[in-house]
């Protein structure tokens, strides 16, 4: 398992120092290291899978959690009015790095249009 792989992990368990914003019994959200936008929060669930479709298959209600999750951390920032991006990068192509699944929270700016 390479270092990327339980990088997440060891965050969770508070091994690694992380600007944590939230968490519950299943889930764990903490600031991105290198923000894309002014909020640019990472919500995980504590279970490791691989990535979205993995969660989606196996777990739809924790699937859920993640995105009740991202709402919420969406409210503690302020930016539930305003708006904000969910992006959960899924293999290659989109350039997932880490493997373990994570939703992107961006917002707090205007976004403009992506993947133009
Ligand atoms: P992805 O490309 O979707 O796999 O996103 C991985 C994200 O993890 C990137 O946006 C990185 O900036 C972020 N990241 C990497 N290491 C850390 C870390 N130690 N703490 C917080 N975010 C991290």
């Amino acid at each position: 398992m390479s270092e990327d792989e339980t990088l997440f992990e060891r965050i969770i368990a508070g091994e690694i120092p992380a600007d944590v914003v939230y968490q519950d019994d299943t889930t764990f959200a903490f600031r991105d290291i290198r923000p894309q936008a002014r909020v640019h929060v990472l919500v995980v669930p504590r279970k490791r899978y691989r990535n979205v479709a993995e969660l989606a298959a196996a777990d739809p209600r924790l699937l859920g959690d993640v995105v009740a999750t991202a709402r919420k951390v969406a409210e503690l920032e302020g930016i539930l009015e305003s708006g904000y991006r969910l992006v959960f990068n899924t293999d290659r192509d989109a350039g997932q790095t880490v493997f373990h699944v994570h939703a992107h929270v961006l917002g707090g700016e205007p976004l403009g249009l992506f993947g133009a």
